[in-house]
């Protein structure tokens, strides 16, 4: 598949020490050389600090460092992200003005070039090749009129304008360079690599070094087994290093990318289902009955029939629930998709088999509004003994509660992290649902874990309201089961959508007035201030003084912000939801929680600061009743391409699609929230381009795991050591530890 590997990097590794070993990196120095010719690999060799090699002083260590490399490895592992095509050399005589290329020139004469502004230097030379002169230009280089002295070779690469042909890099052609030294044209001719780079540390710093650092790519562990290597001909890891930095061709290059993407992936799914078989075989669950008459006469009850995607979670809960494996499921959709009725259901299945079930929420607010939907929907049910546990209940009320969770009495509790302090036991927990479950450490989810009576693990279901697409949920949750809603329930409109400039401000205003008069509700959403809450809670406050008395003076204005006390929300939400206000300017903070049916219309600003799927979420807090309802997204509509990225949200309804169309764009850092969900940082892989990479390990996973009837089979040893090593602990983990 490779058949040949580009540039040979020194081969005969440190026979001869390069030339930074002269100068007193003593230790390092003994521990490189201590190793003899073509010994075996040693894979502690890759772990050498990256000041062995030459060029690399502590200054530049440590701006390395910033960028993630440490170790020879570390670099080794820092792939280019582009590739200069620079395989053919030009001659003079036939560069057009404008064109980049590399040309061998003989330099003629050089001068430094007097200019008026202090801190800029010119360096001028007069270079030629057969094909005829030209004059070279280096900016900020003065060193370079000494060092370039007439007659001497040099390759350059650049491009020419008209004040000449200007120099992004030279290199020396000279004779056969030192052991340890690259040879001149790794910078200038082929395949050139560009590795990430900062404004200390520049690419041809890390060509260099990458290039030294591949001498010991042998000594790279290799984590595959050997059968799957032969099965899908993959080169072997050291093989691929050199192929990805400095390749012969582009196909090259992608062949290597793609064969480390694949480790890394691979990798990253053999830890996540070595995590959840060992937290599978730790705990048993208890295994419940079938469903008994409760659930369905609960279900006929509701008054409204569920969704597809809503039965299909229910039977899917309903068959883990019935084990002893204790559930790990997942169940992901967008707020309104209709969750909080599946969590019920498993919550009910708990009570009728005689167990006890929980909901824990992340804020109060939050844990509120599902006890208050428990009630409401529950009342059908000949409602179990219930309660709320939060920060907020008295002492008196905590005290009767807690009694009542450790002798069984009570059968429902819906709270905060209030739920999981010490002194709260309970008599027999079946069921733990952990809603919007990235907002919680990976300890508060242990600790819920650790509810189950005696030994038992409680079965448990987490919630998001982040829909994420497959292959990220594959890697984000890989060690979970995963239930999407994609539908929304019957009854949702769906939310017009514009994207407009400041110009169009009074004529939105106006738009807005009139649903007001005709009875309707409205949001109006400040724009997002990453860096402060406090900042975001003053221009709300701002804002809302603003509307109040300037567009918006004839209605009733409120505020809602993440600054204020449990109660002021409470209460601003009160008089929202009983249509007491007619406006909350907000901030983001209604994105979980609110339910105004009247609520027809949201003015968004600065809507290009939020990704789709944080506004398509923001959105979904209208269009909740029977009216036609509408959003209006101020952006700088001078800024092409974030318009065209807000315009995908005024076609596309589907949460699911909004944050593929995310992801592609703006890669899987910017998508909300993966970050906290726990996506790994991977360093060849990114997502979505090595989707199919992505199955393709997870089936190689499922198959070995298959085969061997556990990861924990001596034969998987290196591999299983190496994906603790890079995956160990990196992310929070859903599962308790
Ligand atoms: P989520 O928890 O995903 O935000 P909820 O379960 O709170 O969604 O449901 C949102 C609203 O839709 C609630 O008022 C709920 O009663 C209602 N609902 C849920 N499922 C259906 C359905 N199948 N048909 C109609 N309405 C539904
Ligand atoms: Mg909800």
């Amino acid at each position: 598949m490779m058949a040949s590997v580009a540039a040979a990097p020194p081969s005969a590794e440190l026979s001869e020490p390069p030339r930074a070993f002269a100068s007193g990196k003593q230790q390092d120095r003994e521990l490189l050389a201590a190793t003899p010719l073509r010994a075996r690999p040693r894979p502690s060799r890759l772990a050498v600090r990256i000041t062995a090699l030459r060029g690399a002083g502590p200054r530049l260590a440590e701006t390395a460092s910033e960028l993630g490399i440490d170790s020879i490895g570390d670099l080794l592992w820092h792939l280019p992200h582009t590739y200069r095509d620079r395989s053919a050399l030009s001659e003079i005589g036939e560069l057009r003005i404008g064109q980049e290329a590399t040309v061998e020139v003989e330099v003629r004469s050089v001068k430094l070039r007097p200019t008026r502004r202090r801190r800029l230097t010119i360096v001028e030379a007069t270079v030629a090749d057969e094909s005829g002169p030209a004059k070279a230009v280096w900016f900020n280089q003065p060193w370079l009129a000494e060092q370039l002295a007439g007659g001497t070779r040099v390759l350059l690469s650049g491009k020419l304008d008209r004040s000449g042909f200007k120099v992004s890099a030279h290199e020396v052609v000279g004779d056969e360079p030192d052991d340890g030294v690259p040879p001149a044209g790794l910078h200038t001719t082929g395949i050139v690599p560009v590795h990430p780079a900062s404004a200390r540390l520049r690419p041809q710093k890390l060509r260099d070094w990458a290039w030294q650092a591949l001498a010991f790519a042998r000594h790279a562990i290799e984590p595959l087994p050997s059968s799957l290597r032969q099965k899908l001909e993959l080169a072997a890891v050291g093989d691929a290093l050199a192929a990805a930095h400095f390749p012969s061709d582009l196909a090259e290059a992608d062949v290597g990318r793609q064969r480390l993407a694949f480790e890394e992936l691979f990798l990253h799914q053999a830890a996540l289902a070595s995590r959840r078989s060992k937290h599978d075989a730790a705990r048993r669950a208890p295994a419940l009955d079938p469903p008994g008459e409760l659930t369905p006469a609960w279900i006929k009850s509701l008054p409204f029939g569920l969704t597809a995607d809503q039965s299909r979670a229910v039977e899917e809960i309903d068959t883990d629930l019935a084990g002893e494996r204790p559930m790990q499921r997942l169940l992901m959709g967008e707020v309104g998709s209709g969750k909080t009725v599946c969590a019920l259901y498993a919550m009910l299945r708990a009570v009728e088999s005689g167990h006890q079930a929980a909901l824990m929420a992340p804020t109060e607010t939050l844990a509120e509004q599902h006890f208050q939907t428990l009630e409401r929907l529950l009342a059908g049910a000949g409602l179990p003994s219930a309660t709320l546990l939060t920060g907020s209940t008295s002492a008196a009320r905590r005290r009767e509660a807690l009694a009542h969770l450790a002798n069984g009495q009570l059968e429902l509790v819906v709270g905060t992290h209030a739920l999981i302090e010490r002194d709260v036991e309970f008599a027999r927990l079946a069921l733990a649902v952990v809603d919007e479950q990235h907002r919680f450490g990976v300890n508060q989810r242990a600790a819920l874990d650790s509810k189950g009576p005696g030994d038992a693990a409680p079965h448990t279901l987490h919630m998001t309201a982040t829909p994420i697409p497959r292959t990220l949920s594959m890697t984000a949750y890989g060690d979970l089961d995963v239930t999407a809603l994609h539908e929304l329930p019957a009854g949702r409109r769906p939310v017009k959508t514009w994207v407009v400039g400041e110009e169009k401000r009074s004529g939105a205003y106006e738009f807005i007035r009139e649903r007001l008069r005709e009875g309707r509700q409205a949001f109006v959403v400040c724009p997002l201030v990453s860096e402060s809450d406090k900042l975001q809670a003053r221009a709300a406050t701002k804002e809302g003084e603003r509307l109040a008395k300037g567009e918006f003076r004839d209605f009733e204005v409120d505020v809602l912000h993440g600054q204020m006390k449990a109660d002021d929300k409470q209460r601003a939400m009160g008089r929202f939801a009983s249509g007491e206000t007619d406006v909350l300017v907000a901030t983001s903070v209604i994105e979980v929680g609110i339910d105004v049916p009247n609520a027809s219309a949201m003015v968004i600003e600065e809507a290009d600061r939020y990704g789709l799927s944080q506004l398509h979420q923001l959105r979904g807090r209208v269009g909740r009743g029977e009216y036609e309802s509408a959003c209006i997204l101020f952006a700088d509509t001078e800024a092409e391409a974030a318009t065209i990225r807000l315009e995908t949200i005024s076609s596309e309804r589907d949460g699911f699609k909004l944050a593929e169309v995310d992801l592609s764009l703006r890669g899987e850092g910017e998508i909300l929230g993966t970050r906290q969900h726990g996506l790994p940082r991977f360093r060849a892989a990114t997502l979505p381009r090595d989707s199919g990479t992505l199955l393709r390990a997870r089936d190689e996973v499922l198959a070995l795991l298959h085969r061997h009837g556990s990861l924990d089979a001596p034969e998987l040893g290196p591999l299983m050591d190496a994906a603790r090593m890079r995956f160990g602990d990196e992310r929070a983990e859903p599962i308790a530890a």
